[in-house]
């Protein structure tokens, strides 16, 4: 068998047009501009670039956006009061602390100061909660935008065996759960998995979200499984230059799956397309709107 390749690109500018579509009705209609405000911390230059493409994409489907840059030496009680500032701000309708935050800062602080209802990254431990108890919350993207993918895919995923390889909780858990969600059977395998090809093998849907490079090898594959590679992985190529893989062995995955994302152009561009439609659905809930479909 061979794959079909799941465009994540064409999804991604597909979702981002349905959100710009929102907002127009949303701004004629309901006098609402959705704002997302994005704080980062220091100068990394690759959360530099991803908050950069955040901000032109918010301002590209209509929407305010906000940034916020903060020296890496900014004290945890300062950007707490920022995040803050933002909870109190009506014009803010999502909140995003770009990750990872300097050593000296407690995380979990900060991420649990933002109102949960703001909280586009759907990291608050409410919103967890909420995703864990079947409530209406706000759902982290990467993993939503997979979700979106499979069933775009697959219809209804009622019944599939589904194997997450990693449990992080801004990946691995909240795919677990969202896969739960949809009625899957859900094995979630990690570092300790006994027997990571078995595991994998039974699996019609597999996701891997792990951060090495192509460690689920194609020969793991079940004929005619999903594969969705989250991972993203720089690595140098043998002339020395660098290209990026993701966390499955793709070129022989591909000859046994129905269908699999590529990296790049997988799941990456859905991220941010997601945490465009998740401020929209964060600001109508906030507005008492009935989101536009
Ligand atoms: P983490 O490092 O937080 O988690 C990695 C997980 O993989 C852990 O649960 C770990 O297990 C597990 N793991 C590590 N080694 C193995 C192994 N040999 N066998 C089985 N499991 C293993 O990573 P993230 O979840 O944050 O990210 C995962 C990947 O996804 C990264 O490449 C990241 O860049 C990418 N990513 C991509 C996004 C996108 O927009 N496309 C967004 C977010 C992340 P244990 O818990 O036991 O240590």
């Amino acid at each position: 068998m061979t794959a079909s390749i799941i465009d994540g690109k064409a999804f991604a500018a597909n979702l981002k047009e349905k959100v710009a579509q929102k907002v127009h009705i949303l701004k004629t209609e309901h006098g609402l501009t959705p704002g997302l405000a994005v704080v980062l911390v220091g100068e990394d230059p690759a959360s530099q670039v991803y908050v950069r493409n955040k901000n032109k994409s918010t301002v590209a489907a209509g929407m305010n956006s906000f940034e916020y840059l903060m020296n890496d030496d900014v004290s945890e009680e300062e950007l707490i009061k920022k995040v803050e500032e933002l909870n109190a701000d009506p014009a803010v309708h999502g909140i995003l602390v770009q990750l990872p935050l300097p050593k000296h800062i407690n995380e979990a602080a900060v991420i649990e100061t933002i109102a949960p209802q703001k909280d586009v990254d759907g990291f608050h431990v409410i919103n967890s909660g909420l995703l864990a108890t079947g409530g209406k919350g706000m759902v982290p993207c990467t993993p939503l935008g997979c979700i979106m993918m499979l069933k775009d895919r697959l219809g209804s995923l009622s019944g599939l065996d589904a194997v997450v390889v990693g449990r992080s909780n801004i990946v691995g858990k909240p795919m677990a759960q969202l896969l739960l969600n949809e009625s899957c059977t859900v094995t979630i395998a990690h570092s300790r998995t006994r027997n990571l090809p078995e595991v994998v093998g039974r699996a019609d849907i597999v996701v891997a979200a792990v951060g090495v490079p192509e460690l689920v090898k194609g020969a793991w594959i079940k004929e005619g499984a999903v594969v969705i590679d989250v991972g993203i992985n720089r690595i140098e190529k043998e002339d020395g230059k660098t290209k990026l893989v993701g966390d499955v062995e793709f070129d022989k995955a591909a000859k046994r799956a129905s269908a699999i994302t590529p990296v790049p152009g997988g799941v990456g561009p859905m991220t941010i397309a997601v945490l465009l439609q998740n401020t929209v659905t964060a600001a109508c809930r906030q507005m008492g709107i009935d989101e536009p479909v």
